[in-house]
């Protein structure tokens, strides 16, 4: 029996942890695939306070040492079952077990979203990925292109610049909706943009060797070679399997508090509606959530 079981290990999830131990919590922190979420695979994070440039998996690291210092335990397994009803809440494992404890603090994440092509699962590893830092490097001397116009997609570009021969960028609109610096550096840069373009086919047998472009403006097709394609279109929220809780397309509403519609159920990080999800505020959201899971179990002594 904890006093707080934490879903998730990414900079939300951890700072949660930090702060729930600090706090005289008994934590534990559930996670199903890597520690760090999708910090950690951010190459370089240069707008985390303290700072100036730091690899995600560096800081992520940093937070996770700090955590277990701390006392937290840790789950590397997949919850099959997670009940947030009553006063116990409990997490069942695939093979550690059933987990209990009095607060539960959802820190997900998110997940990237596909385009929804036809055969885009297929070419997953075959030239289709959704993660420029794990296989950029692949993609050595070879053209490629990364599809749309946020912060992920203007890093991705720049960064995939260190490998490919080219880099175009993909964007349905005829303005980024990255943050300005960003903007300023695709503009300065080697990489080509395909403005108002959207891809309509993912061509080439086992590997991709092109992609066919819409021009959403005018409707003229067009193909581009490249071997690697890069989606970057935002993300889905990693609710699955979290009944009861209120959701807002797709992503749990809480109160300035971290407090979710089920009591002793608290959100944090990019899971949680909020404006801006940043790893600064993924770990604010998990400072505050474990703030109010330590008040709620105090009362409830
Ligand atoms: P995002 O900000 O939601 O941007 C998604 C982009 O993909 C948008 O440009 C969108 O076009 C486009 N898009 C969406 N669906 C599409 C589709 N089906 N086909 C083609 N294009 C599509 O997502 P993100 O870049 O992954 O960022 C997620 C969050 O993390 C944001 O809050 C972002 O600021 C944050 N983040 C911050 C940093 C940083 O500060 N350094 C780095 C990475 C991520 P429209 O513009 O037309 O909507």
């Amino acid at each position: 029996m904890y006093d707080v079981i934490i879903l998730g290990a990414g900079p939300a999830g951890l700072t949660a942890g930090i702060y729930a131990a600090r706090g005289g919590l008994n934590a534990v922190i559930v996670e199903s695939k890597a520690v760090g979420g999708q910090a950690a695979l951010t190459a370089e994070i240069e707008n985390y306070p303290g700072f100036e440039s730091v690899s995600g998996f560096e800081l992520v690291s940093l937070i996770q040492a700090q955590c277990e210092r701390l006392g937290v335990a840790f789950v590397y397994d997949n919850p099959v079952n997670v009940s947030l009803d009553g006063n116990i809440k409990s997490v069942k494992t695939a093979y550690s077990g059933v987990l209990e404890a009095r607060a539960v603090i959802i820190a997900t994440g998110a997940m990237p979203r596909t385009l929804g092509l036809p055969r885009e699962s297929a070419l997953m590893g075959g030239g289709v990925s959704y993660c420029a830092t794990c296989d950029g490097a692949f993609f050595k001397g070879k053209a490629v292109a990364v599809v749309g116009g946020g912060n992920t997609a203007a890093e991705d570009a720049l960064y995939l610049e260190k490998f490919a021969s080219s880099v175009t960028l993909i964007h349905r609109r005829d303005a980024l909706r990255a943050d300005a610096i960003l903007a300023k550096r695709i503009a300065e840069s080697t990489v080509k943009v395909a403005w108002d373009s959207v891809v309509t086919q993912l061509n080439g047998e086992k590997k991709l060797s092109s992609v066919t472009l819409k021009n959403v403006k005018t409707g003229e097709l067009s193909d581009l070679p490249v071997s690697g394609l890069f989606v970057a279109v935002g993300q889905t929220p990693a609710t699955e399997g979290l009944r009861g809780v209120e959701l807002d397309g797709g992503y749990i509403v809480t109160d300035e508090e971290m407090r979710t519609s089920l009591p002793g159920v608290f959100a944090a990080g990019d899971v949680r509606k909020k404006t801006l999800r940043q790893v600064v505020t993924a770990t604010a959201d998990g400072a505050i959530a474990a703030e109010s899971a330590i008040k709620l179990l105090n009362t409830n002594a």
